[in-house]
């Protein structure tokens, strides 16, 4: 089965027909704000969105590198996988995932295709998940966390730390300031460190008003 938007089409099975119409809601609500953030008017080529209800179809399509992978983006091919619900429950780590995740897992791929866009070449630095989990809202009503160390944030996938160094960002810097990162590789390694340790303190500082407020 297919939808059509503008500028994206969605490939899906009958299992996937209880939230389909949430995720084009979800794509309507937020595509646009996403490709705002990046400055852009529209996305540059056809966007092919799969859902999979096949494991192996998917991991034939994906290749992925962890056993709980359960989405990835295409920039090559300009597609973004994911696995149907029925299938993400199966996945290690993933089994208390609710049915809302779904949308906001395709809006997370979604930032990744139109950062492409806007850096104009692969970009491979923690800086594009932190957009990815920020701009998307996927981590928007779990509370801040940055219990990694620097190590993790450059090499790991802690995407609540990603979420938070994010909105850290968005929030004392803003939205310039993250395109800029956004867009050099260079200037985001160098400015990691710090924004590392102020987003710490900054979450410390968050925490302790919380409990004052108790
Ligand atoms: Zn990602």
């Amino acid at each position: 089965m297919k939808k059509e938007l503008t500028d994206i089409t969605i490939h899906y099975h009958e299992c996937d027909l209880t939230y389909i119409d949430n995720i084009i809601r979800k794509l309507d609500e937020k595509g646009n704000e996403i490709i705002q953030f990046f400055n852009l008017e529209h996305l540059e080529n056809h966007l092919n969105i799969y859902l999979w209800n096949d494991v192996k179809q998917f991991e034939e399509n994906v290749h992925p590198q962890h056993s709980y992978t359960i989405g990835k983006t295409n920039f090559k091919n300009h597609r973004i996988d994911i696995l149907s619900y029925q299938e993400i429950l199966k996945r290690e780590g993933h089994d208390h995932d609710s049915i809302d995740s779904i949308p906001y897992l395709i809006l997370h791929e979604f930032v990744h295709i139109c950062h492409l866009q806007y850096a104009g070449l692969e970009y491979g630095c923690w800086v594009s998940e932190a957009l990815a989990t920020t701009i998307s809202g996927q981590y928007d009503q779990e509370p801040l966390n940055m219990n990694c160390n620097l190590e993790h944030l450059l090499n790991g996938t802690w995407y609540i730390c990603y979420a938070t160094i994010g909105k850290y960002i968005l929030e004392q810097y803003g939205r310039e300031y993250f395109l800029k990162l956004a867009k050099d590789q260079l200037f985001a390694i160098q400015e990691t460190e710090h924004l590392y340790e102020e987003t710490k303190s900054w979450v410390m500082e968050k925490n302790i008003q919380l409990d004052k407020n108790i």
